[in-house]
C-alpha cells in the first residue's frame, strides 16, 4: 500500500510540469480568488454598477447558481455572522437582508449583463464568500471568456497587433483551464495576482483586447490531446530554450528555437548591461544562502546549443567553486537590495578569468564567452581540457592566437568585478511576447505564432 502511494506521488510530481488531462475550469466557469489567506476581509461590500439587486444562494459542484433569496438593494455588505454562517446587511446600516447558516454564501448580481463594484474594480459574474481565519474569503465566479477578457490587457498592451493579442488570449485561457494550484487549499482555481495571472475584473479591457478573446473563443493549446502549459516571457533575446535546460524538466512542446523575428523589430531595453563588484557578488550570493567565501572570479561555464547560458561558475578566494545551472544561472545574481538582476539567460560575462573577448567555436550561436571548461580534441584524438595561457586555433584563414581579451585575458580577473551583457527579458521558455508582436507585424497569424513558439502543439 505504501509503495503504491509513493508511486502515485511520483507520477503526480512528474505531471506537475508535464501534461494534465483534466480541465480545472468547470462548466466554462472560473473561480478567481480575490481575497484569501492572510488577505481575508472582516466585511466585504458590493455595489451594482450595471444591473440592480442581488440573489443569495450557493453554487453547485458544476458551478451553476441556486437562488434561495433576493433583494432590490444595490449596496450590500457581507460579514461573518456572530454565531455561525454569513449575514448580509444594507451597506452602512444594521438592516439584515439575508442570513446564511452555512460558512459559504453565493451572491449573484441581478439585471441584464450585470457589472458590480468590489473595492474599486468592476466585475462580471457572481461572488462566493467563505468564512476563513476569522474573516471572509472573497471569490469571483465568472464565465471563462469574461475572465480571459479581464486578464489579457494586464498580460499584453492592448494596442499591440490583433494576432499577437489573440495568441496571448489563447495562452491565458489555457493557463486558466490547466491551473489547479489553489483548489485544494482554498477551493478556487486561480488567484488574481502575478502568482497566477493578474486579474482586476473588467479592468483595462479595450475593444481590441475583447475582440482578440472573442475571435479565439474557447480555444486552448493542446499537445498530444492534452492541455499544454502555455509559458511565455517578455523577449527571448535571440533564441528560446528547452524547458529542460532552464527548469530541469523535459517538456516535449517547450523546445528552444532560434528566433529570427525579434531582431527585425524594436524592443525597449532589448540589450542590457549590469555590473557587479566582487564585494557585491559575494554579498548577493551569501545573502541568498550560498556557501561561498569572498568571490574572486565568475564566468559562464556552459552554453546550450542555442547559445543561451546553461551554467555560471563562481570561485572564491580559497578556490572553492559554486556552479549554478538553468534559471539559477541568472537568478543567482538577483538582488532587490542592490536593484540588480540578470534579465535573461542570453548573456556573456567579462571581467572574470573567462572574460576573454570571445572566440568563434562551431556553435549555433557563434561565440563562446569563456575558454574555461572548453574541451579540445588533439590530433591524436585525445580529449582534454583547455589549459594554460596561450592557445592557437585553426581558422578558415589559417591560425589565430587565443590569448588575451578585452579585460585582461585568462588568468587574471578584473579588480573591478564583472560586467554582464545580454539581450532579452524573461526565462526564455515558450512564447516570446515581443516575438509574437514581431511575427504579427511581419504578417503571421496567431496560429503561426503559437505553432512557432510551442513545438508540435495544436490550437483547438
Ligand atoms: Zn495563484
Amino acid at each position: 500500500m505504501k509503495k503504491g502511494l509513493f508511486l502515485l506521488s511520483l507520477i503526480v510530481t512528474f505531471c506537475a510540469l508535464g501534461t494534465v488531462s483534466a480541465s480545472a475550469v468547470t462548466n466554462d466557469t472560473v473561480k478567481v480568488g480575490l481575497r484569501y489567506g492572510s488577505s481575508v476581509m472582516s466585511s466585504a461590500n458590493l455595489e451594482n454598477d450595471e444591473g440592480s439587486g442581488y440573489e443569495f444562494g450557493y453554487f453547485e459542484d458544476d458551478r451553476t447558481f441556486v437562488s434561495l433569496g433576493e433583494t432590490d438593494e444595490t449596496a450590500i455588505t457581507m460579514e461573518p455572522a456572530r454565531r455561525d454562517g454569513i449575514q448580509v446587511t444594507v451597506t452602512g446600516t444594521d438592516r439584515v437582508l439575508y442570513e446564511s447558516g452555512e460558512d459559504t454564501l453565493a451572491v449573484m448580481p441581478q439585471g441584464r449583463d450585470p457589472v458590480t463594484w468590489f473595492r474599486g474594480n468592476r466585475y462580471r459574474g457572481g461572488f462566493e464568500y467563505t468564512v476563513s481565519g476569522g474573516g471572509l474569503q472573497v471569490v469571483n465566479v465568472v464565465d471563462l471568456e469574461d475572465y480571459v477578457k479581464g486578464v489579457l490587457p494586464s498580460e499584453m498592451p492592448g494596442d499591440w497587433e490583433l494576432e499577437a493579442l489573440k495568441a496571448q488570449a489563447v495562452c491565458a485561457r489555457t493557463f486558466a483551464c490547466l491551473t489547479t494550484k489553489h483548489l485544494s487549499a482554498y477551493g478556487f482555481d486561480v488567484c488574481n495576482s502575478t502568482d497566477c495571472q493578474v486579474y482586476s475584473g473588467i479592468g483595462e479591457a479595450t475593444s481590441a483586447t475583447d475582440r482578440a478573446v472573442e475571435e479565439t473563443e474557447g480555444e486552448c493549446l493542446y499537445y498530444d490531446g492534452e492541455l499544454a502549459q502555455a509559458y511565455y516571457h517578455s523577449s527571448d533575446g535571440g533564441a528560446t530554450e528547452d524547458a529542460e535546460n532552464v527548469w530541469g524538466t523535459d517538456v516535449p512542446y517547450l523546445r528552444g528555437k532560434e528566433d529570427p523575428y525579434e531582431a527585425r523589430t524594436s524592443i525597449p531595453n532589448y540589450s542590457w548591461t549590469v555590473t557587479y563588484t566582487w564585494d557585491q557578488l559575494t554579498w548577493v550570493l551569501q545573502n541568498s544562502g550560498y556557501d561561498i567565501g569572498d568571490v574572486v572570479d565568475a564566468y559562464v561555464s556552459e552554453v546550450t546549443d542555442l547559445g543561451n547560458v546553461y551554467s555560471v561558475t563562481f570561485v572564491d578566494s580559497r578556490g572553492k567553486t559554486l556552479v549554478r545551472t538553468g534559471d539559477d544561472a541568472r537568478m543567482a545574481f538577483y538582488s532587490t537590495t542592490l536593484g540588480k538582476n540578470v534579465p535573461s539567460l542570453r548573456f556573456t560575462i567579462t571581467g572574470g578569468t573567462g572574460g576573454g573577448s570571445g572566440y568563434a567555436v562551431n556553435s549555433a550561436s557563434g561565440t563562446l564567452s569563456a575558454l574555461d571548461g572548453v574541451a579540445v580534441i588533439s590530433g591524436g584524438g585525445t580529449v582534454s581540457r583547455l589549459e594554460g595561457e596561450d592557445h592557437t586555433a585553426i581558422s578558415a584563414s589559417g591560425t589565430a592566437d587565443l590569448t588575451g581579451g578585452s579585460s585582461g585575458g585568462r588568468g587574471s580577473a578584473s579588480r573591478d568585478g564583472i560586467t554582464i551583457t545580454g539581450t532579452g527579458n524573461g526565462h526564455n521558455v515558450g512564447m516570446s511576447q515581443y516575438g509574437a508582436r514581431a511575427m504579427a507585424e511581419q504578417g503571421h497569424d496567431y496560429i503561426d505564432i503559437l505553432e512557432f513558439y510551442f513545438t508540435g502543439i495544436r490550437v483547438r
